[in-house]
């Protein structure tokens, strides 16, 4: 009895699948979105794009991405990860999933993704960097990947707030003012030369005010590409989420941008909450905002009669009783479901970590259960970030010189072609800056 009712602490993505077909849920939520910006330097760039087709095992389904890349110092670097990090992302994604296991390989997929478009835009020697807040919406199924400071916020049908992005501002952040020290960076104000400092904190050298973006080659690479991932599950309510550059966040606190667009049609609130930004503090920086509304479809009448006397509470404490026997906590899901769940986090810098296939921590962190096996999620003999065919003596499994390490074969994936290698190590600061392009030439 102990080991069964252990067994079900977590809800196992596939359960939540599951429990969405068998309460016929499984339709399409309706997708709405607006855009609005008022430019400055005319570095924020965004990307809407509905209906993205995926042909799996079980049919054609869709989904839809939304991005916003803030750049600095240029464009160059949010242009082009405009055009290819959904192509880089859906190149990492394994085939041949259904969708259970498609949602579940999104996060380690959507790693990759920006650490390619990362390596691919560096290779071109082109200065500039970008903040990234990408958003994948499939069914109620929402996962935002962001590096920087583009802030997404998800506000539920039942009115509660959600941070589905990090803040990867030195200013606010600790942990990531620690990585990029013990990287070998500096973490200080900007001198004036007398002695006073200004400004907010900034990595030396460079004077980024960012821990992570896409771009920057000529800052130091301990400012990772490496996103933070939240991954949730709405209720059949639905919700709004708003993503937008620091122009607004910078301005309007979280519930001010949800407040001054209430009711408001999602273009509508798009254009609203750039105005009170611009309102507060002036037309400063590049302000751009997306509001996207996730609409269930209308609920069908319900197809069994409906005596008057019974209200919905007696209808859900028959429900209930249907099985007396169990009340373990999977059941006690499958009746209560009807809330926003959190299905995966994850916002380490480190590679090794985000691409973990320990049995343990599968389970813990990832929320998977251990059917999904490791050939079935990574290509075997493809490197896990750029998808370059990797030579039989060449693989370097992911894990080498990590604290994982011990518990682990050398030859357990995913592995790294010997670019990718190097680039993980220059991020994880075990190579000396300036060496960058040392092994290109084999
Ligand atoms: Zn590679």
């Amino acid at each position: 009895m102990m080991a069964a009712a252990r067994e079900h602490h977590t809800v196992p993505l596939s359960v939540l699948l599951k429990r969405e077909l068998a309460n016929e849920r499984v339709e399409k939520p309706e997708i709405l979105y607006g855009q609005a910006c008022q430019s400055k330097k005319g570095e924020d760039f965004t990307l809407l794009k509905t209906e993205c087709q995926r042909i799996v095992g079980d049919g054609i389904t869709t989904y839809s991405v939304f991005g916003l890349f803030d750049g600095h110092n240029g464009s160059a670097a949010a242009i082009y990860t405009k055009e290819n990090l959904l192509n880089n992302f859906i190149a990492a994604m394994p085939p041949d999933l259904n969708r259970e296991e498609w949602v579940a390989a999104l996060p380690r997929a959507l790693v990759a993704g920006f650490v390619k478009t990362d390596k691919d835009f560096q290779q071109r020697a082109r200065t500039s960097g970008t903040t990234v807040t990408f958003a994948v919406i499939e069914g109620l199924v929402i996962t935002v990947a962001s590096v920087g400071d583009s802030r997404c916020i998800l506000e539920s049908a039942e009115g509660d707030l959600y941070y589905l992005s990090a803040d990867h501002r030195l200013e606010c952040n600790e942990e990531e003012r620690e990585r990029i020290t013990a990287s070998g960076g500096e973490v200080g104000r900007l001198n004036t030369g007398g002695g006073a400092e200004i400004g907010p904190l900034r990595c030396w050298p460079g004077g980024l005010c960012l821990s992570r973006s896409i771009g920057d080659v000529d800052v130091g690479e301990y400012i990772v590409p490496v996103p933070y991932v939240k991954q949730i599950k709405l209720s059949t309510g639905g919700g709004r989420l708003i993503i937008s550059s620091d122009g607004v966040w910078d301005a309007l606190s979280d519930e001010v941008a949800l407040d001054c667009c209430r009711g408001m049609p999602v273009e509508a609130a798009a254009a609203q909450i750039v105005k009170e930004a611009v309102q507060v503090k002036g037309l400063r920086d590049d302000t751009t905002c997306i509001v996207i509304d996730i609409v269930p479809p209308e609920k069908p009448a319900a197809p069994l009669p409906q005596p008057k006397k019974l209200g919905r509470g007696v209808f859900k404490s028959m429900f209930r009783k249907r099985s007396p026997e169990s009340s373990s906590q999977i059941d006690k899901e499958y009746l209560e479901p009807d809330v926003v769940e959190e299905l995966f986090e994850e916002g380490s810098a480190m590679l090794s970590e985000r691409f973990c296939f320990d049995a343990m921590h599968f389970c813990v962190r990832c929320r998977l259960d251990t059917k999904y096996p490791l050939c079935k999620m990574f290509k075997l003999f493809i490197c896990a970030v750029c998808q370059v065919e990797i030579k039989p003596d060449e693989g370097i499994s992911i894990h080498v010189g990590s604290s994982d390490f011990g518990k682990l074969r050398p030859w357990d994936g995913p592995f790294l072609c010997s670019s990718c290698q190097e680039k993980k190590e220059a991020m994880e600061g075990k190579r000396p800056p300036g060496d960058r392009h040392s092994s290109d030439s084999d």
